[in-house]
């Protein structure tokens, strides 16, 4: 089924966007047989996990952390982390550039961003980010690259209200890039709503049950 799954999106997503296989909570023979069918790139929300995931399974993938981030366990995925999607905190990126120094390398970030109109969701808000990424402070971080913003919307099948959601942070990221060519991902969209983030312009999805299957826990 994994396979199945994962040609069936991959022919509903257009080739500029980049396609996370959420593998938290799954077993390595999931990912490998993902990792079979060509994927390999793929998001964990644990960073423990992922890195038992990475010791374990072929060097070739990509880790994405897309979970909410404990400064503390930033040094478990420092040496070898692609991409950390949800960064909400100066403090965290101080940690993260910190690791990512002493193992010389530039890790690059996305920002996390509030767009949900539910209060229990992570991340800056549009002023914070907005103030954040015209510091000295932040440009000072050698070793952490910020390429894009992540978002995630209201757990709602409300589509005018997902794609208002999406679309708000679209705008960010449009304004943003005009003065920082760095900023090259949008984060946005998963199993329910990728479509729609798609098409209120997102390039990066993170996909976990419709490649995988239902989780059997409420992440
Ligand atoms: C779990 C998770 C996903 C994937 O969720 P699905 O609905 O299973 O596709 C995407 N993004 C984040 C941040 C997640 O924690």
């Amino acid at each position: 089924m994994i396979e199945q799954n994962l040609i069936k999106i991959k022919k509903n997503i257009p080739k500029n966007v980049t396609l996370v296989a959420v593998s938290k909570t799954k077993p390595n023979s999931d990912i490998l047989e993902a990792y079979n069918a060509g994927q390999r790139i793929f998001g964990e929300n644990k960073i423990q996990e992922m890195a038992e995931k990475h010791n374990e399974l072929p060097k070739d993938i990509q880790w994405h952390m897309i979970g909410h981030l404990q400064s503390n366990k930033v040094k478990y995925m420092a040496h070898f982390v692609d991409l950390i999607h949800g960064v909400d905190r100066f403090k965290t990126l101080k940690e993260i550039n910190k690791q990512a120094k002493k193992h010389k390398r530039v890790i690059k970030c996305l920002l996390q961003v509030k767009i949900a109109k539910e209060d229990t969701k992570f991340g800056f808000s549009f002023e914070d980010v907005k103030q954040l990424i015209t510091t000295k402070e932040l440009a000072e971080l050698e070793n952490i690259e910020i390429i894009g913003l992540m978002g995630m919307a209201t757990f709602t099948d409300d589509e005018m209200q997902l794609s208002e959601e999406f679309s708000s942070l679209k705008v960010l990221f449009d304004q943003l890039k005009k003065e920082h060519s760095k900023l090259n991902v949008l984060s946005m969209g998963m199993s329910g709503d990728y479509q729609l983030a798609i098409k209120n312009g997102s390039n990066m999805v993170r996909v976990g049950s419709a490649i995988f299957g239902a989780r059997n826990y409420i992440a």
